[in-house]
């Protein structure tokens, strides 16, 4: 179904985020039909550029992004007539009103933000300055956002200047992949799942985001960051709450991020000894995370793992344990939701029990397994088997799933379509970082050093402990 027509300012329009996401998406939604013919791209960067200039350059990004069995170039053609380019600086006030004459009145405006967040506010201002935006406007903003309470606060006091909260779409990409969104179509649209999710009937919740890769070239930008400040505070926290949060009283954005919120608030400080925190060495023919920081004694985690309880009569004495790190064994994404045993034992004599567990898979094979105690087949008495009621979605919905949007496309047009559901708001922002300051304030007071970890593990030992000790313990990571 195709959104209403736009005009979408890209801002930042010939950096990395650009090429590789946000112009392969529109693409990729433009060949699906959702793009109306009137619908316009408007790149805007410091670089001087025409709009030939930029087209080649768009060209380049979507043919070396985008996978080769989806590459229509005769498609490409027709999308590159959509797009072009004006050059300003949010600096200065050149191109600015060059920028106005281009942007329509009377279609969806839209101004993307992938540029650093030091230039939100002068962005913001100039589109106002300018009467290039107005009331009905939409600005999307990229993360980081924030590296603290103060400053998150600060990005949101300077957009708030000169937009409505319901002008502001912070994206959390995490939000727009289909299995999370498939995580409150399962809770919410089922009646098997809600009467058990509970601290009577669940044990514990695991998240898990683990990488591959290293920082690399983005050492000194994720030295001032880490895995607390990058992961945690944003995407898993997201996670968590969609996992944690009560029914919404109905699919609408504002009452969805108010339960969110309240989960976020409801998030006890989380103990020094329930925080483990790692860093890569050197293995595998690679670097160590030191030697890709500019710092040679960094203390900077690439990795993290955390108990965290949520205070509420739903979920009091059920533990939820995040983890996520760089150069781990696999590039796993999945929560993991663990059941508790039966509260009688009818099997005496059975052997082989083990817990009921829902995984919800982001990557890779995005799906969904519940596993279930069965009797093993046979003459050998009742002996019990755990089999997984098995939903990879690309076999349950063949065609259909192989046409998912990725996320950025998918949360771009939610944008032209004025839907904020996927979306974090601006108190949702600010209270995460209000749970995470005092962590990360913590451990620098203390002066705590990361443990390291061999490239290719799971992690540090500690890691492995925070779970043992209650008697738990981490699914793999494969
Ligand atoms: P980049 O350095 O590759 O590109 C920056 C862009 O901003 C360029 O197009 C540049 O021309 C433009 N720019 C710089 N100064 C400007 C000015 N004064 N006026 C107008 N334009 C100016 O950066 P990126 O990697 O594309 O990241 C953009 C934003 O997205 C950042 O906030 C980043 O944190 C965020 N982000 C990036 C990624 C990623 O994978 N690259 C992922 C998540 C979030």
């Amino acid at each position: 179904i195709p959104v209403d027509p736009f005009d979408l300012v890209i801002f930042g329009g010939t950096g990395d985020l650009a090429r590789r996401k946000i112009l392969p998406g529109l693409y990729r939604r433009f060949l699906a039909g959702q793009m109306t013919d009137d619908s316009v791209i408007i790149g805007a960067a410091r670089s001087e550029l025409d709009d030939e200039g930029y087209r080649e350059m768009v060209a380049k990004a979507v043919i070396e992004f985008t996978p080769k069995d989806k590459l229509d170039r005769d498609g490409l053609t027709r999308f590159l007539a959509h797009v072009r380019y004006i050059s300003v600086d949010g600096k200065v006030s050149g191109g600015w009103e060059k920028l106005k004459e281009v942007v329509r009145q009377g279609v969806v405006k839209a101004f993307y933000f992938s540029v650093a967040p030091s230039l939100f506010g002068e962005l913001a201002e100039k589109l106002h300055r300018h009467g290039i935006a107005d009331a009905e406007s939409r600005i999307v903003v990229e993360k980081p956002f924030g590296r603290d309470l103060a400053s998150a606060r600060a990005l949101n006091r300077v957009l708030a200047d000169h937009f409505a909260e319901e002008q502001i779409y912070r994206i959390d990409h995490y939000l727009g992949k289909e299995t999370v969104q498939n995580l409150m179509a399962v809770r919410f649209a089922n009646i098997l799942f809600e009467p058990l999710w509970k601290a009577e009937y669940i044990d514990h919740v695991q998240i898990t985001v683990a990488e591959t890769v290293g920082v690399d070239g983005r050492g000194a930008y994720y030295d001032k960051s880490g895995a607390m400040r990058d992961m945690v505070q944003n995407h898993l926290m997201q996670l968590l709450c969609l996992i944690a949060m009560e029914p919404p009283y109905h699919f609408d954005p504002n009452a969805v991020r108010d339960e969110k919120l309240k989960v976020i608030r409801a998030l006890d400080a989380v103990q020094p000894d329930d925080i483990v925190r790692g860093q890569y060495l050197a293995g595998n023919g690679q670097g160590s995370y030191v030697e890709h920081s500019e710092d040679p004694n960094s203390r900077t985690e690439s990795y993290i793992a955390l108990k965290c309880h949520v205070s509420n009569w739903r979920w009091k004495g059920t533990p939820f344990y995040l983890r996520t790190g760089k150069r781990l064994r696999a590039r796993t994404s999945e929560i993991a939701v663990v059941f508790k045993e039966p509260p009688h034992t009818l099997f005496d004599d059975a052997t082989g029990w083990r817990e009921n567990v829902l995984v919800i898979r982001l990557q890779p094979n995005e799906g969904m397994e519940l596993s279930v105690m069965i009797k093993e087949p046979g003459p050998g008495g009742m002996r019990l088997k755990q089999v997984p009621l098995d939903m990879a979605f690309a076999t349950a919905l063949g065609a259909e799933a192989a046409d998912v949007p990725d996320a950025y496309e998918r949360l771009i047009m939610d944008v032209i379509r004025g839907n904020q559901t996927l979306f974090m708001r601006g108190d949702e922002v600010e209270a995460a970082w209000a749970w995470a300051d005092p962590i990360i304030q913590g451990w620098e007071a203390r002066g705590d050093k990361p443990q390291g970890y061999d490239p290719g593990s799971s992690g540090p030992e500690d890691a492995l402990m925070l779970m043992h000790r209650d008697g738990r313990r981490w699914r793999d990571i494969r």
